[in-house]
């Protein structure tokens, strides 16, 4: 299968413009850089834009491609009008790139499930990179195969019980296949599933040693491959090859003087706040964790997107005059997670964010939303052991400044949050050595790479 020995792999990785899925690819990328191999990121032409303006110096670790997705430039491009154009003109408009160069595996997002065909059309074998948690696989696969019973998922209180996964409740099941969600997406999902018949291979974004349970537990329905913690090398201690370090694609420019804030503040005293790339902060959400910040008097990093939530925030911007806290709208979170000042991350739980708190052994308030959030959740408090979740009130469904100081003592302070530090260092070491050389990710990265490259 692939190339033969000693000819250059050519390897094309789709995925769309957001984030969460550009990430993955390019340390996917950075990863399996060997001298033999050559990338291509295809992604839609929305990301054209902000990808240059961002980017200073060329994207070395990948050529990028791109191809139009269909919608007027204009378009808001929420889920369900996305995934319904790309259904339409996403093969064609991606088969135009696959035809201008000889390319040996394809490697696909899964919310582009029209992708496996169009690479079988084209010969070309073709891989999954899951970008969630194998937990979401796992029950995205048994409810689309049918493969375990679920209750009507109408009702979110209903429990759900899965092989490997704590009692679940409807609520807590990734929010694309629930009725409440959009029909195109729900559709996506389900189209997904029935695309896992043309592909070879579904790397994960995670390694063995944190969903053992799970990736065991797909082993004779879909098995499934875990090739990360797909961060950063400098994160993992691997050293980067010097034209590669530092050199992301990120669809903003980061704020840096947040570094050297950091620098002079005390270990572990610094909370470090971001909900991700999509979701939007209100302003009253804002404000209630600015009040419970400042009645705990601890000191904050705090990504708000957009920034204008917090201008108006008084208790907000008065700490911020007093040099409690820091405001940015978007930073680097790998060395921000990574900096020894951060003492807890409260966090919207996207599989990134988890993976990356995961690496850096923080531990986390999980105050999650949608999509596979609240099943991240989920395994971060009750799998990992590394986190507490911050509810809203249960009668009117608003966040309580007394609940988010709860959770940030809970996890900062006493004997439980002690327990949960040191569960969140040893799962550090874990994804350390699953990448190592002969650690469970790197075996899998290799063997993925002799398959594509042996003829
Ligand atoms: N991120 C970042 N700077 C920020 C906020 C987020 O670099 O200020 C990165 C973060 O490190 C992660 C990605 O954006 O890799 C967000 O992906 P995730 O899956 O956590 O959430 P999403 O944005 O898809 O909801």
């Amino acid at each position: 299968m692939g190339s033969s020995v000693g000819q250059e792999t050519h390897v094309l990785m789709v995925a769309l413009a957001f984030q969460g899925h550009l990430n993955p690819m390019l340390k996917f990328a950075k990863h399996l850089a060997r001298t033999n191999l050559h990338f291509t990121l295809a992604t839609t032409e929305q990301a054209r834009d902000l990808l240059s303006s961002t980017a200073d110096e060329p994207h070395r670790p990948v050529d990028l491609a791109f191809f139009p997705d269909g919608l007027p430039k204009d378009d808001p491009r929420d889920p369900d009008t996305l995934a319904k154009s790309l259904r339409k003109v996403g093969a064609k408009n991606l088969s135009k790139i696959i035809e201008e160069k000889r390319f040996d595996c394809i490697v696909s997002v899964p919310f582009t499930p029209w992708v496996p065909a169009v690479a079988a059309a084209h010969n070309i074998p073709c891989a999954i990179l899951w970008i969630q948690a194998c937990g979401a696989f796992s029950v995205y696969y048994r409810y689309y195969m049918k493969t375990n019973p679920f209750p009507d998922l109408e009702v979110l209180n209903q429990t759900v019980e899965l092989p490997a996964l704590p009692l679940l409740e409807v609520r807590d099941l990734p929010s694309l296949m629930l009725p409440s969600h959009g029909a195109q997406v729900n559709t996506l999902m389900a189209e997904f599933a029935d695309c896992l018949k043309d592909v070879q291979w579904v790397l994960v974004n995670s390694f063995y040693e944190l969903e053992s349970e799970i990736i065991e537990s797909m082993s004779d329905l879909k098995p499934i491959i875990p090739i990360g913690p797909l961060v950063s090398p400098f994160l993992l201690g691997i050293e980067e090859d010097k034209t590669q370090d530092g050199k992301n694609l990120d669809m903003w420019k980061y704020d840096d003087f947040c570094m050297e804030w950091l620098d002079k503040q005390a270990r572990s005293s610094v909370v470090y706040i971001s909900f991700g790339s999509i979701l939007k902060s209100s302003e009253n959400q804002v404000e209630i964790i600015a009040k419970a910040l400042k009645n705990r008097g601890v000191s904050f990093l705090w990504v708000i997107r957009p920034k204008e939530k917090g201008e108006n925030v008084q208790v907000l911007q008065e700490m911020v005059k007093e040099g409690k806290g820091v405001v940015i709208e978007w930073g680097q979170q790998e060395k921000i997670l990574s900096h020894m000042a951060i003492s807890c991350f409260v966090m919207h739980c996207g599989w990134n964010s988890t993976i990356e708190t995961v690496v850096t052994g923080v531990p986390v308030v999980a105050y999650p939303t949608w999509i596979d959030q609240p099943l991240d959740a989920r395994l971060l408090v009750d799998v990992f052991g590394i986190g507490v979740r911050m509810k809203n009130d249960a009668v009117d469904g608003e966040l309580k400044v007394e609940e988010v100081e709860r959770c940030i003592e809970a996890v900062t302070e006493g004997p439980a949050a002690a327990g949960m530090r040191r569960r969140a260092t040893e799962l550090k070491h874990a994804a350390r050595l699953a990448m190592a050389p002969g650690g469970s990710s790197a075996r899998n990265l290799d063997s993925f790479i002799s398959d594509i490259t042996i003829t």
